[in-house]
């Protein structure tokens, strides 16, 4: 191959180009990104980005001692495919060729139309969370945050240790009850509101008021109750980066269809939050949205790209894991949780905050909560690779220092 293209300049991205480089392609290396800024790490955009003042310096990914060789095209979007002439369509105008290509772009926000108007904000990129830190730093009498997803919750956390009133608004009936079940998403939630976050779950947003500049004021619930806020945060889930594919012939189904090492078509690979795949391990085929993930695919994806048939590389088989820091709270999460698997908590209690909880799935343990125990996670990692049998994972968890 002579000219590999990488269409996503962001952790997926970064680690296939990496990867590329290290396995000894020695060709073109075409980083093509959206955004201007050079890559950088999102998490800490919804944390210490916006509760200990964190600079863009902080979040910068590269290594400045081992720069990576390629051609940066940064402030570029690219906006089509076409997989016969192996070539792509930039917002430029121009066309680029290449022989092997690298889908990393990710996911972007879901918005409401109150996104439209000024003092509304949303949590993505290194623009967003630096306009919201300035919005936070003229010290609003009360931020709402509509969505209590992760972004949500890390959101409300940090605005509450600025010290500023914040309200949460999910329309389910516990937020994070769809990813960690009714409980320990319950037990979550009581973190926030015991640090005085004004909880408002079961509720939507049906409407919203402007002042005499335009900006947004107060926001009206399907409950009939009305929040005042000038400062409002949209974090209500992402969709997968795939609008620029259609028509290109990749399969698009809630992301980019591949098969189980990564590959969307010949010469074509898929990695990060944008690719949707057959996990062996879990036995899902799904997306994943989770940094561990962008990271290990992305160099997964690249080796798959550099082995012409196939014939090196195995399926890409990895057990989920994330990590979430709310106020003082480690929360990790190691496996497959769903809504309504059976989960027991097994050290400490979710009523103090500091708890492991399993998951249980048939008879096997699926998943892994620590909060506030990370030392306890390791050694239930390796049960949960091994499949262990839900009865078993109990005793050991119990045995575990933690
Ligand atoms: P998310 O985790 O999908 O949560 C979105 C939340 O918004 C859900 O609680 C959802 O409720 C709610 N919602 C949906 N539509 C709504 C509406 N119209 N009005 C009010 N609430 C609504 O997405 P996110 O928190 O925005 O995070 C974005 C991405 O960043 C995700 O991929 C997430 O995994 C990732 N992220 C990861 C971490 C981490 O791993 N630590 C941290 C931050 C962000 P339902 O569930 O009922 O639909």
């Amino acid at each position: 191959m002579r000219t590999i293209a990488v269409v996503g300049a962001s952790l997926a991205g970064l680690h296939a180009a990496r990867t590329l480089r290290a396995e000894g392609f020695e060709g073109q290396l075409v980083m093509v990104g959206e955004e201007c800024a050079r890559p950088y790490d999102r998490p800490p955009l919804s944390k210490q980005f916006l509760s200990k003042g964190w600079t863009a310096e902080q979040v910068a990914l590269e290594d400045a001692q081992a720069p990576l060789q390629a051609e940066w095209r940064l402030g570029c979007r690219a906006t089509g495919l076409d997989l016969g002439r192996r070539e792509l369509a930039l917002d430029s105008g121009e066309r680029l060729g290449f022989d092997g290509l690298v889908i990393a772009t990710g996911t972007a926000v879901r918005r409401l139309p109150l996104n439209a108007v000024p003092g509304t904000h949303v949590v993505r990129t290194l623009e967003d969370a630096t306009a919201l830190a300035a919005a936070l730093d003229a010290q609003p009498e009360r931020v709402a945050v509509v969505g209590g997803g992760f972004i949500g919750l890390e959101v409300a956390a940090s605005c509450r240790e600025r010290g500023l009133a914040v309200t949460l608004i999910e329309p389910a009936a516990v937020p994070l009850g769809r990813v960690l079940g009714a409980a320990m998403g319950g037990a979550i939630t009581a973190l926030h509101t015991a640090r005085g976050v004004d909880c408002r779950t079961g509720v939507s947003v049906l409407g919203h008021e402007v002042d005499a500049r335009g900006r947004i004021s107060a926001l009206r619930l399907s409950d009939g109750s009305r929040v005042a806020a000038s400062v409002v945060v949209v974090a209500i889930g992402v969709v997968p980066a795939t609008d620029w594919l259609e028509g290109s012939g990749l399969r698009l189904d809630d992301g980019v269809l591949c098969d189980e090492t990564c590959l969307a078509a010949p010469g074509v690979v898929a990695a990060g939050d944008v690719a949707r795949w057959h996990n062996r391990r879990t036995g899902e085929t799904r997306r994943v949205e989770h940094w561990d993930n962008a990271v290990r695919q992305g160099r997964h994806a690249a080796r798959r790209l550099l082995d012409a048939d196939g014939s090196r590389t195995a399926p890409f088989e990895v057990l989920p894991w994330f990590w979430s820091d709310q106020y003082d709270r480690k929360i990790q999460l190691y496996g497959s949780a769903l809504a309504h698997d059976e989960v027991r908590v097994v050290q400490g209690s979710a009523e103090d905050g500091r708890f492991m909880a399993l998951y249980r799935r048939g008879d096997r343990l699926c998943a892994v909560l620590c909060v506030n125990m990370a030392r306890a996670l390791p050694p239930l990692r390796s049960l949960l690779e091994t499949g262990c049998a839900f009865d078993d994972a109990v005793a050991s968890a119990r045995a575990v220092a933690a």
